[in-house]
């Protein structure tokens, strides 16, 4: 296992998994942590206390093992606003180096990545395959 590995980018499937669960959260913000293997973002841990619509996301996220190799976080924004909020910052400041927020519509051109101060940073989107557990 690689640890503090460099982020190349997130998996497709792990974005469109964050904004189909934005998208079912709406009119609610949805907030999770950003995990990645071995450079690559491809899972998102839901924040204890915070609920997502979709039921079989939450199973999904439940067999997940604990809060290691956390890059960031996630979360979106219940406007088409992509800009970080005071108390996003904050919570940058603490949880990692990419931060994204998804805004509405939730589609793939309505999101943005951040670094730890706020400001706006590449995160290319990668074709990866998923091996079953
Ligand atoms: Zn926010």
């Amino acid at each position: 296992m690689i640890f503090h590995q460099k982020t190349k980018g997130i998996a497709r499937d792990t974005l469109r998994f964050l904004l189909e669960v934005s998208k079912s959260s709406y009119p609610n913000e949805f907030a999770g942590l950003l995990r990645a293997e071995e450079g690559v973002i491809t899972d998102i841990i839901v924040l204890p206390g915070t609920i997502a619509s979709s039921s079989s996301a939450v199973m999904q996220l439940h067999m997940k093992p604990p809060l290691s190799r956390c890059v960031g976080s996630a979360h979106s924004h219940p406007s088409s606003d992509m800009r970080p909020s005071k108390e996003d910052l904050m919570m940058f400041g603490r949880n990692g180096d990419y931060h994204i927020i998804a805004a509405y519509p939730y589609n793939e051109n309505s999101w943005t990545c951040y670094d730890a101060s706020g400001h706006v940073r590449n995160l290319p989107v990668l074709d990866v395959e998923f091996k079953e557990e």
